[in-house]
């Protein structure tokens, strides 16, 4: 076994994968797919599923296709499919020349429909979806079949020709297999293969009228790429059966489905039906705001792929449903982001603090460390003056135990300047708002230690006003307030556990060295988080970051409790 071999996960998957291998059930092959259906953008959760099959690929030297699972014409759109090749690029993975659409295979999947149909396995039913209902009985009661069940080969050859041709309406008629109407299993039931839709379709337009069921088509497509391993989340368990059926049915290369569960977050909502309510209702500003789950909205946030990559193992693979802590995730961001962004200083929220015996006019460069955790990283120039900005939360008139940053006579230390002390502090008269601290600065203490070696135990951050420069921040939180969106109760439902606060604006002020920066940039701003320069509206002239995660770790914290 090679090192990459014994560090690679193993899961219930895999030692499947390694029996399969073992008995050489493929001949050896590992073959997999990630099949999106183009009708949203992917969320965190299929990055998992992302993950899981190109990592399986890649771990046994197979292949992973990259497929859009597109029949269902009313849904699906190209924008989609672009924000889907990108993300899973984006995310580190590689599909060769192995981009494959569902519905290339139409052609296809319907001479194996005319197959069934011949051998007698399938039928043309003529009642309504609300018949069909009826007649499917319950988890009680077996169905009844059908009055169309028993229909000549020649007249559903004859009916599934004009369905196809466009001769009836949405809904009229549709092609059903013909397997057990008292099945025990309902997805056996006789069910739909496919259904009339008169709709354009975003890849064959206008060409087909009828379009193949989830459970007809899946099967076929994976049968038609050769793939081995089908992996899917755990709803698609009872379907099996069904995926089985048909493959055996035609008699063609069969695939083996494995389903695993799908990976849930507290605090956020996962379906592209609900991240599409969020979208369209404007409680969000597009599929990649920062504050959704969506790998586009991780992305403009800041996370890099390493982190979500990272997060999808530690999660890894099991075959029963939970909910991930979403404290997880943010740890994984937190810990990424840590050894790779360079430290920068920012004030958010600005308090004015002039250095009353620091020479107007004089300005010197400070040595500044840009990442304690990576000295190859090296070190910056920051400027330094009379006129500074700090946070007002790092000034209490009032301070109350443990608190040891600035306040009336007290000293500090600005981090990698000087000790200063505050001598006065200037009010509004009328709201009696701090609007101004004066202080004095011990000129032999530069870099921040006095030469008497007395102790000053608190450090802030701060900008020097002259050169300092303005910069939209936007801070993001979690999207809900409450840890499962789902079980809100109250009319509203999820929308009524949205987080009033998930989003605020603050206009603050970074060092200079900023002014350089590209878009996606990400940094540390010192004290206060990880933040990363807007890829959509940040420009040389309006500067915008977005606080991908503030520095405090919740899930340390949770570590250690445990
Ligand atoms: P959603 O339920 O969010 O709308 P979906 O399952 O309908 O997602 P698809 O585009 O059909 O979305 O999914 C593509 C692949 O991603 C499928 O194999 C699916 O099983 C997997 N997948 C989707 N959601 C998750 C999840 N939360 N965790 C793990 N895998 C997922
Ligand atoms: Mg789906």
């Amino acid at each position: 076994m090679s090192a990459a071999e014994a560090a690679a996960p193993c899961d219930f998957i895999r030692n499947i994968i390694n029996e399969d291998l073992k008995t050489g059930k493929y001949e050896g092959r590992v073959h997999t797919r990630f099949p999106p259906e183009p009708n949203g953008y992917l969320h965190i959760g299929h990055a998992k599923s992302i993950c899981l099959n190109f990592g399986i690929a890649a771990q046994y030297g197979g292949l992973c296709n990259l497929r859009f699972d597109d029949t269902n014409p009313a849904k699906e759109e190209d924008e989609y499919v672009r924000a889907i090749t990108e993300d899973v690029r984006w995310l580190g993975f590689d599909w060769q020349d192995r981009l494959y659409y569902g519905s290339d295979y139409f052609e296809q999947m319907y001479d194996y429909a005319v197959q069934l149909i011949e051998a007698e396995k399938a039928y043309v039913d003529d009642l309504s979806a609300e018949e069909v209902r009826q007649y499917r009985g319950t988890l009680v009661d077996p169905g009844r079949e059908s009055p169309h069940r028993n229909r000549s080969i020649e007249e559903n050859m004859d009916l599934f020709k004009r369905m196809r041709a466009g001769e009836f309406k949405d809904g009229s008629r549709v092609l059903r297999a013909k397997i057990d109407m008292a099945s025990p299993n309902m997805n056996l039931r006789d069910p739909a293969m496919y259904r009339i839709s008169h709709a354009t379709h975003h890849r064959t337009g206008d060409k087909w009228c009828i379009y193949p069921m989830y459970d007809w088509a899946h099967g076929l497509e994976d049968s038609i790429e050769g793939i081995t391993h089908s992996i899917c989340t755990l709803e698609f368990e009872d379907h099996r059966p069904l995926y089985d059926w048909f493959l055996e049915q035609l008699g063609v290369y069969h695939p083996q489905q494995i389903e695993f569960a799908r990976l849930n977050l507290s605090y956020t909502v996962m379906s592209k039906r609900k991240l599409l309510q969020l979208v369209e209702g404007g409680y969000v500003n597009g599929w990649d705001d920062p504050r959704l789950p969506t790998i586009a909205g991780l992305r403009r946030r800041g996370c890099t792929p390493e982190a979500i990559r990272d997060f999808c193992e530690r999660v890894g693979v099991a075959k029963t449903d939970s909910v991930i802590d979403i404290a997880l995730l943010e740890h994984c961001i937190r810990e990424d982001l840590n050894k790779r962004t360079p430290r920068v200083m920012a004030v958010l929220n600005p308090l004015r603090l002039v250095i009353d015996n620091y020479p107007e006019g004089l300005v010197e460069d400070m040595d500044a460390v840009n990442n304690p955790e990576d000295p190859a990283m090296g070190t910056r120039k920051v400027p330094f003056s009379r006129v500074l900005y700090i946070e007002r939360d790092d000034f209490r008139e009032d301070p109350p135990a443990k608190f040891y940053r600035l306040a009336p006579g007290r000293e500090v230390r600005l981090r990698y300047a000087y000790l200063v002390t505050c001598v006065d502090v200037k009010k509004d008269e009328r709201t009696g708002e701090v609007t101004e601290l004066h202080c004095t600065y011990d000129p032999e203490s530069r870099g921040g230690n006095p030469p008497d070696g007395r102790r000053v135990k608190g450090t802030i951050h701060w900008v020097s006003a002259p050169q300092a420069l303005e910069a939209e921040v936007r801070l993001y939180d979690r999207l809900f307030t409450a840890e499962n969106p789902m079980e809100a109760v109250g009319g509203e439902g999820f929308l009524g556990v949205l987080n009033p606060d998930s989003l605020q604006v603050v206009n603050g002020y970074v060092e200079p060295s900023l002014a350089g920066t590209a878009p996606g940039s990400r940094y540390q701003f010192e004290r206060l988080g990880y933040f990363c320069a807007d890829s959509k509206d940040f420009s040389p002239d309006h500067l915008v970051f977005n606080r991908t995660i503030p520095l405090r770790d919740s899930w340390a914290k949770i570590e250690k409790q445990l």
